[in-house]
């Protein structure tokens, strides 16, 4: 007898290689072809992403030196690697947030000192 699902040759129910049942009557004549795996030729594959080089962080650290707002927002808009554009991007959200922080911590003293001045005057 002759397994059905991998052809080892054995005695008995069931075969002792993949344990399909042995076939009682005449083995069928054509095996159903096994369905190959398929295969995946068209894979997606991101796009190479360009990463800044040493060089281009020197330029760019450079250009913010020089023009520490600007320089940012030129790199956020021009620069091809998206870690670059995001760490200006970065630096730019705190330092509007410490802007932000700043003007209200400013504006409490005004208020403070207009309060204190009136209250003095009075
Ligand atoms: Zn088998």
């Amino acid at each position: 007898m002759i397994c059905n699902n991998c052809r080892t040759e054995f005695t008995g129910k069931f075969c002792p290689t993949c344990g399909t049942a042995a076939q009682v009557g005449p083995a069928p004549v054509q095996v159903a072809p096994r369905m190959a795996p398929p295969v995946y030729t068209n894979v997606v594959t991101a796009p190479p992403v360009s990463s800044t080089s040493i060089m281009g962080w020197i330029g760019w650290m450079f250009l913010i030196g020089c023009l520490p707002v600007l320089g940012l927002v030129i790199m956020a808009l021009a620069a091809n690697d998206e870690s670059a554009k995001n760490f200006a991007k970065a630096n730019l959200l705190l330092m509007l947030i410490v802007l932000i922080i700043s003007l209200i911590a400013v504006g409490a003293m005004l208020l403070l000192g207009i309060g204190l001045g009136a209250a003095s005057s009075n």
